[in-house]
């Protein structure tokens, strides 16, 4: 079938026309993917343009049937051809368009090459331009590197701005049984986060992965806005682990601390090191304005 892509947007349909597809000039890509999934779904890799949903106009949605591929995805394609169509996260605003639903004229070059580590060895795919914090967090749960002793995985920080020093810490692992529990386990905790920044109580979390190990280290202001905010999503999480066959081990638990020690910040003009814990602004020793009191975790 004839498509014509405008400067502004891209139309391409798939292999019968029974569904059609516009989404805008200017959506990233083209991107490759070349994971495991893909390869089975697409046959090979899987080319993609992504772009919000709400900017990707479908025609014959009533073609499109949605697969859930994996715990966090679904992918369409078209039921009468079987043409891919998209990938696009459970929870989410992206979609991922297949690039070859478009004219192939379109005068672009592969902007990155995605999961190259499953790729089969009979296609060249270097890893071209830099990389997003979802393809970062991808690509160190898909390829677990370590020593005997050490593993490395990946860390985020999410914090509220509450700069009073905590009065609980609660540390926690949790370790799934396989990738799949993983991206479940993950998905809760996207949840959670949310919560915990919605309680006022709420300091700051770091939280991450190693293989198939989570951990958080949670600060708060006191305990009765932890309960407040484990009450919510957390409480249902945690009746599916004892309902369910969810998840391989787990822990958790609260500290109060024994001491909490001084919080120091460099003089941008002199070089002193500040003792900031009761939150003043001036250098003692130069007078200069210093910079912002960190939080305390
Ligand atoms: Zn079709
Ligand atoms: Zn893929
Ligand atoms: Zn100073």
């Amino acid at each position: 079938m004839e498509t014509t892509p405008t400067a502004e947007v891209l139309a391409g349909a798939c292999h019968c026309g029974r569904v059609r597809v516009t989404m805008p000039a200017s959506s990233a890509g083209v991107v490759v993917c070349h994971c495991a999934d893909c390869q089975k779904l697409h046959g090979n890799s899987f080319a993609l343009f992504a772009a919000e949903r709400s900017a990707v106009r479908w025609e014959g949605e009533e073609h499109i049937r949605w697969y859930r591929s994996s715990p966090a995805n679904e992918r369409g394609f078209c039921g009468h051809c079987g043409s891919r169509l998209a990938k696009r996260p459970v929870e989410g605003t992206r979609v991922m368009v297949s690039a070859g639903l478009f004219d192939s004229a379109l005068p672009r070059t592969a902007m990155k090459n995605l999961w190259v580590e499953q790729k089969p060895a009979w296609v060249e795919a270097p890893r071209t331009g830099p990389m997003t914090p979802d393809e970062f967090v991808a690509l160190a749960l898909a390829e677990p590197i370590g020593t005997e002793s050490a593993g490395y995985g990946y860390a985020l920080r999410a914090s509220s701005g509450n700069k009073n020093p905590p009065g609980v810490i609660a540390l926690t692992w949790i370790a799934g049984k396989d990738a799949a529990e993983r991206d479940r386990i993950r998905a809760h905790a996207r949840q959670n986060v949310q919560d915990f920044l919605a309680e006022p109580g709420f300091i700051s979390i770091v939280t991450g992965f190693v293989g198939l190990r989570g951990f958080t280290v949670t600060a708060w202001q006191d305990e009765a806005s932890m309960k407040r905010a484990l009450a919510k999503h957390h409480a249902a999480a945690m009746r599916e682990l004892f309902a369910e066959d969810f998840v391989a081990s787990v822990w958790t638990s609260v500290w109060t601390p024994s001491r909490i020690n001084r919080l120091w910040v460099r003089c941008t003009s002199c070089g002193a090191l500040e003792d900031v814990g009761d939150d003043h602004r001036r250098c003692g020793r130069c007078e200069a304005p210093l910079p912002e009191r960190p939080a305390f975790w």
